[in-house]
C-alpha cells in the first residue's frame, strides 16, 4: 500500500506550521563552512520514526535549518512531516510522531544553500517522495549534483514538472522515466546520470537504500540495530539509537536493504580512485564519530601535533577557539609542551535568546557567543587554534578580544590550509572573492588580522595527520582538497556555466 499519509496534503505542497525557534547558528556564526545536510534511515525496527527523528538529532551539526521524515507503514502506506527549524523542537512531540507510524523510515536535516539562508523554502526540505509506476520512493540526499542544472533543463523540456529547486528533486524525475523494472535498478540508472558528491538514503515500502558516489566524497554508514539495520551520515548517529557500527559504505556502492534479504550490495559505476572530503576530519565531522577507521577527535588532535612541528613558536599558552578548534589545540599543545587553557569560553545557549535579533545585538557579533577568560589571558602570549579561515571577520574579532583582555601576543595556528576555493559538493562556501585566501597571502592575512604570526597547516602536513605518511600524492590525491587546492575531482559543471573560472596552469 503505497498511499500518501502524514501531516502535508502532498510531499512538496502543504506549509505545516513553523517551529517556534528557529535555530541559532546563522545571526552570529557566518565566519565557518557549513556542512549543508545530514541523512538517516532504518529498516525493521518498532517505531523507525523515533529511531530517525534521535539519528537525525545527533546529525543535527550538519544542518539546523530544516528537516523531514517518511516512514512507511504496512497498514496505512507512507507518510510524511517536514518542518523548518530543529529536530529537538519539531520530532519529538506525541502528535507529530503518531503520524509516522511503521517500520521504516528515511530522515534528512539541511543547512540551506547560500541564496535561501532563513528562508529555505519548505518545498525544498528533503525527503522528497515520488509515486512511481511500481509504488512510491522517498529520497533524501547529502551532496551536490554538479549537473543538476543540464538535467533540469533536459527533464523539463521532456515534460517533467519540478515542485523545488533542489537538485535532488532531479533524481527522482530520472527514476520516473527509467525503463528499469524495479525501483532499485531505476535508482541506479538514474544515479548512473548524476555527477558530483551524493550520499543517498531512499526507500520504498519494503526496502531501505543507501548509495554513495564514485569517488565517495560525503560519508554513509551502516549499523545493526537489534534485527534491523541503520544507514547514517556519520557514526555518531548510530550511537544514539544503541546501534552496532558495521562499516562505511563504499565510494561508489550501492546497497539494497529488506527483511528478506539482509544488506545486497550493487557496484553501478565505473570504479575510481576515492576522493573523500579531507575537510570531514578537519571539521564537518563530529569528532565522536569514526571516519576511516579512526576517531575524528584523534586526526584533530594529530592535525594539531603536526601543525606544531610545523609551526613552532614561543608562548606560555594554547587556546583553541571553540569548540571546533579544541582537538587540534590540545595536539599542538601536547606536541609542543606549552600548556592547554580554555582562554575563551563559548556560551552553549546564545542562539536560544536572541531568536530574532535585534541591529544592537547583531553589533555585538561574536562577544555573544564567546568570552574571554581574562584571569588567564592577562599578560600571557597566546596561541590560538582555529580549524579554518574562511572570511577571517570573525578571526579579527577573537583577536581583538583576547587583546583587549591584555594578552602580551596573539599567534594564530589554523588547522587546515588557507581555505581560497569554493567547495561544490554539498558545502556552503562563500563566492570564491570573499574568501579571505582567495584574494591575500599568508603575510597579508596576518596583517588584515592584526597578529603576531598566522599559520596554516600545509597540504602535506594535513593528509600526513590524516594517516597518509608519505603526504600528498600530487599525481592521484587520495582525497578531495579542492577548497584548498583547487583541485575539482569532477568538474563543477554548473557553476562553470555560470562562470565560475577554474583555476589556470598558472595559479
Ligand atoms: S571542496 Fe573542500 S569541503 Fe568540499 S568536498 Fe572537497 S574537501 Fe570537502
Amino acid at each position: 500500500m503505497t498511499g500518501y499519509q502524514g501531516d502535508a496534503p502532498f510531499p512538496g505542497f502543504g506549509v505545516p506550521p513553523l517551529s517556534k525557534t528557529m535555530p541559532p547558528a546563522h545571526p552570529f556564526d557566518d565566519d565557518k563552512l557549513h556542512e549543508e545536510c545530514g541523512i538517516f534511515g532504518v529498516i525493521g525496527v518498532a517505531d523507525a520514526a523515533n529511531f530517525v527523528a534521535l539519528g537525525l538529532h545527533a546529525l543535527q551539526h550538519r544542518g539546523q535549518e530544516a528537516g523531514g521524515i517518511v516512514t512507511h507503514d504496512a497498514e496505512t502506506g507512507f507518510a510524511f512531516a517536514r518542518r523548518m527549524g530543529l529536530v529537538r523542537d519539531n520530532f519529538t512531540s506525541h502528535e507529530v510522531m503518531k503520524t509516522l507510524p511503521g517500520t521504516l523510515g528515511i530522515g534528512h536535516v539541511r543547512y540551506s544553500t547560500a541564496g535561501a539562508k532563513g528562508q529555505t523554502a519548505l518545498r525544498d526540505v528533503q525527503p522528497f517522495f515520488g509515486e512511481l509506476a511500481m509504488g512510491g520512493v522517498a529520497v533524501a540526499h547529502n551532496g551536490n549534483i554538479t549537473n543538476a542544472l543540464s538535467l533540469r533543463r533536459e527533464l523539463i523540456d521532456r515534460g517533467s514538472i519540478f515542485q523545488s529547486s533542489s537538485d535532488t528533486e532531479c533524481i527522482i524525475h530520472l527514476m520516473a522515466r527509467s525503463m528499469g523494472r524495479t525501483i532499485s535498478d531505476r535508482l541506479e540508472e538514474a544515479l548512473r546520470k548524476v555527477d558530483g558528491a551524493f550520499s543517498i538514503v531512499a526507500m520504498t515500502n519494503t526496502r531501505l537504500m543507501g548509495c554513495r558516489d564514485p569517488l565517495g566524497v560525503r560519508p554513509l554508514v551502516l549499523g545493526r540495530v537489534g534485527e534491523g539495520w541503520a544507514l547514517a551520515s556519520e557514526t555518531c548517529a548510530l550511537d544514539i539509537i544503541g546501534a552496532d557500527f558495521v562499516r562505511e559504505i563504499a565510494p561508489g556502492e550501492m546497497v539494497v536493504i529488506s527483511a528478506e534479504n539482509g544488506v545486497e550490495s550493487h557496484y553501478p559505476f565505473r570504479p575510481q580512485k576515492p576522493r573523500f572530503c579531507i575537510f570531514e576530519h578537519v571539521y564537518f565531522s563530529r569528532p565522536d564519530s569514526i571516519l576511516d577507521g579512526r576517531s575524528v577527535y584523534e586526526t584533530r588532535e594529530a592535525i594539531g601535533r603536526e601543525l606544531a612541528k610545523e609551526a613552532p613558536v614561543e608562548a606560555e599558552l594554547v587556546c583553541p577557539v571553540p569548540d571546533s578548534g579544541t582537538p587540534a589545540a590540545i595536539g599542538y599543545s601536547l606536541q609542543s609542551g606549552i600548556p592547554y587553557a580554555m582562554g575563551i569560553i563559548r556560551n552553549q545557549y546564545m542562539g536560544r535568546t536572541f531568536i530574532e535579533p535585534t541591529e544592537q545585538i547583531r553589533n555585538m557579533g561574536v562577544r555573544l557567543k564567546l568570552n574571554v577568560n581574562r584571569a588567564l589571558i592577562k599578560g600571557k602570549r597566546v596561541i590560538l587554534v582555529d580549524d579554518s579561515v574562511v572570511r577571517g571577520t570573525t578571526s579579527r574579532k577573537i583577536k581583538e578580544m583576547i587583546l583587549d583582555a591584555g594578552a602580551a601576543e596573539v599567534h594564530f595556528r589554523i588547522a587546515s590550509p588557507p581555505t581560497a576555493w569554493p567547495c561544490f559538493y554539498g558545502v556552503d562556501t562563500p563566492q570564491r572573492e570573499k574568501l579571505l585566501a582567495a584574494t591575500m597571502s599568508e603575510d597579508e592575512m596576518r596583517e588584515h588580522l592584526g597578529v603576531n604570526s598566522l599559520r596554516f597547516i600545509s597540504l602535506d602536513g594535513l593528509y600526513r595527520a590524516v594517516g597518509q605518511a608519505r603526504g600528498r600524492d600530487r599525481a592521484q590525491p587520495q582525497y578531495c582538497d579542492a577548497c584548498f587546492s583547487g583541485d575539482y575531482p569532477v568538474a563543477p559543471a554548473d557553476m562553470v556555466e555560470k562562470g565560475f573560472q577554474m583555476k589556470t596552469a598558472a595559479e
